[in-house]
């Protein structure tokens, strides 16, 4: 961050974590601590004249808040609400500055660009969780073919067969075991698909996996995590999260699934940030691949019958 300051013209920082990453706070601040100990960020770093402050700050937890406008606005002392763009943070940032925002982990890798040139291989960190045998962060090469990655993480838990995997965090769509173990996990090729590589939290699903079930968990999470500010986003998700929890009570029926489309259609493009825009498409890419299981569990009307 120190780096980029100079780079920018910038003279202080602000490090924001969640507010329930208590332990990665600890960590945090102790790190702060000891740079400014050393001379490293503060004033006159190492006797060169250039001043760089961090500050390290904490958000009272809510997912919305990695959205750069959202976070300044909580950093503010606000509600974490996304502003409308234009301006952009790079005109009008925090308490109205110019800002760059950016990811921790773009952050770090910028002294190993320093050092080793920009045509170096590029690495990414991506957390590996869900049914395998080792979970965990494995930073790797960009691009890295997933069947490498997952034999990384042990492979899948139990000697199961890999039903699906989600690539990047749970705003990304899912992808059935045919594409996945194709494909490289980079930008470019989990586009290709119609996936993302999101933030590289890879979750592994294995063939005992009920899809309605991860489905509605997830919606369940964006219901609670959206910010309220726009009406698609807030009612819409709700709406499909409750047409899903009766799917999963064995009270839907053929027209649920017509409706989660219609709904997600009027999501998509209607809302302000990234949130309300990627439900429609993870909730169109289970319906893709996995449409006859979601029409099973509403044939079947028995409660729980493919809950494990
Ligand atoms: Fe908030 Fe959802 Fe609108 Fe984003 S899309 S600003 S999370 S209501």
């Amino acid at each position: 961050m120190a780096i980029v300051g100079y780079i920018i013209g910038a003279n202080v920082g602000y490090h924001y974590i969640r507010g329930e990453y208590a332990a990665q706070i600890v960590i945090m601040e102790a790190a702060l601590k000891e740079a400014r100990a050393a001379g490293l960020i503060g004033e006159n770093i190492n006797c060169s004249g250039i001043d760089f402050q961090i500050h390290c700050c904490y958000g009272a937890g809510a997912y919305i808040c990695g959205e750069e406008t959202a976070l300044i606005e909580s950093i503010e002392g606000k509600r974490g609400q996304p502003r409308i763009k234009p301006p952009f943070p790079v005109s009008y940032g925090l308490y109205g500055c110019p800002t760059l925002v950016n990811n921790t982990e773009t952050m770090a890798s910028i002294p190993v660009v320093l050092e080793k040139g920009s045509k170096s291989k590029s690495y990414k960190i991506f957390s590996v969780s869900g049914n395998v045998n080792k979970p965990g962060n494995y930073e790797v090469p960009l691009g890295i073919p997933f069947a490498e990655l997952l034999a990384l993480a042990g492979g899948v838990r139990g000697n199961k067969q890999l039903k699906a995997v989600i690539p990047g965090g749970v705003s990304t769509p899912i992808l059935p075991v045919a594409l996945i173990m194709q494909t490289k996990m980079d930008y470019e090729s989990l586009s290709n698909l119609g996936s993302d590589l999101g933030t590289g939290a890879v979750i592994v699903m294995d063939e005992d996996t009920c899809m309605v079930q991860v489905l509605a968990r997830i919606v369940k999470f964006y219901f609670h995590e959206s910010c309220g500010k726009c009406t698609p986003c807030r009612e819409g998700i709700g709406w499909i999260s409750r047409i899903l929890t009766r799917i999963l009570e064995a009270k839907g029926s053929a027209n649920d699934l017509k409706l989660l489309v219609e709904i997600s259609e009027k999501i998509a493009n209607n809302s302000l940030c990234a949130l309300g825009n990627s439900v429609p498409k993870v909730v169109a890419s289970f319906l893709k691949y996995f449409e006859a299981e979601f029409a099973a569990y509403i044939d079947s009307r028995e409660y729980g019958k493919f809950r494990n």
